[in-house]
């Protein structure tokens, strides 16, 4: 066990005796830092990529933390993992083969099994195997189905993976590709530029549909989110921005880019009826009809710069 009292981290300070995570970036949050209260450290390591810190906090259970960046936490992780996921899932009309970049918690994996009775396969590919182990032992809930016979794990880097696709047969791409990376400071930092793009939609199969965690938010900064509309625009003819509100990350709000090549689909609206699959429609906490609908509508200072 950790003794917090003598335990050494940038980005961990004592107040009043109480132990605090403060999620410190210049680069990512200049001038602000979100903040929770430690109860215990579960585990602190520097992969070959990455400094991971795993605690257990006071009011939102066991947290992921990657370069001093919060990556998930069991209160609110429901939140962002089911809208990554189901947005373009129930926006695809039958998405066979999917592939996930990054998401080694396993949260998006979990929440693609949902799509058992339409599903195939599921790729995903993380860099950093220790993500996955770790999360395995700390987060049990996002990782349950991390050996679902549907899901095949690549431990590689997600970009040289998409490289390698270019070449290969439509029936080796896939319908739907969910990039569930970090940040860009970091071994993401080539998933936010146009050579990404191009890349994803070599991989794509026809009619089909990637998104993206964007990083920063309408509050954090408007302009980094409009530019990187404008980046997968020069590549993709229909991109949505969509947001997803929850506490955990930075000003309570995360962006997702949803792009695809067929520009007669309404991405704003599911596809798919949700109802349909009334054996997983109960297994939402976040996500529905509704929900899918109102996470495209910005407020107006935003909405007039995004999709100007
Ligand atoms: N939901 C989280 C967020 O928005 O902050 C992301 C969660 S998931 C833990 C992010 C994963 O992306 C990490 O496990 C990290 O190792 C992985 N990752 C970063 N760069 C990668 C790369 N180049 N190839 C594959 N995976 C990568």
């Amino acid at each position: 066990m950790i003794d917090l009292a003598t335990f050494e981290h940038p980005a961990v300070t004592t107040i009043n005796g109480k132990h605090w995570f403060h999620e410190l970036s210049e680069e990512a949050f200049p001038g602000q830092a979100f903040s929770l209260e430690i109860e215990e450290v579960l585990y602190h390591t520097k992969s070959a990529f990455q400094d991971i810190l795993i605690f257990k906090s006071s009011k939102f259970g066991n947290i992921l933390v990657l370069n001093g960046i919060i990556q998930c936490t069991e209160r609110d992780e429901f939140a962002y993992q089911e809208l990554i996921t189901h947005l373009p899932m129930f926006s695809h009309k039958a998405p066979k083969r999917v592939l996930v970049i990054g998401g080694g918690d396993c949260g998006v994996v979990r929440e693609l099994i949902k799509h058992s009775n339409v599903v195939d396969n599921i790729t995903m590919v993380e860099i950093d195997d220790m993500v996955i182990q770790l999360s395995i032992k700390y987060l049990p809930q996002m990782a349950k189905f991390h050996n679902h016979e549907k899901v095949k794990i690549v431990i590689d880097d997600g970009f040289k993976f998409l490289s390698n696709l270019s070449q290969v047969d439509e029936s080796e791409k896939y319908d739907v590709i969910i990039t569930d990376s970090s940040d860009p400071e970091g071994p993401a930092e080539e998933f936010f530029q146009v050579n990404y793009f191009k890349l994803l939609s070599n991989s794509l199969r026809k009619n089909g549909i990637v998104i993206m965690q964007s990083s920063e938010n309408i509050w954090l900064n408007l302009d980094y989110v409009s530019d990187l509309k404008h980046k997968a625009q020069k590549v993709f003819p229909n991109v949505e921005y969509s947001q997803c509100y929850m506490p955990s990350y930075t000003s309570g709000q995360l962006g997702l880019l949803i792009a695809t090549h067929d520009v007669e689909n309404n991405l704003k609206v599911p596809t798919r009826d949700i109802t349909e699959e009334n054996e997983i429609t109960d297994k939402f906490k976040y996500y529905s009809e509704k929900v899918h609908e109102a996470s495209f509508v910005l407020p107006k200072w935003a909405d007039s710069q995004i999709n100007k």
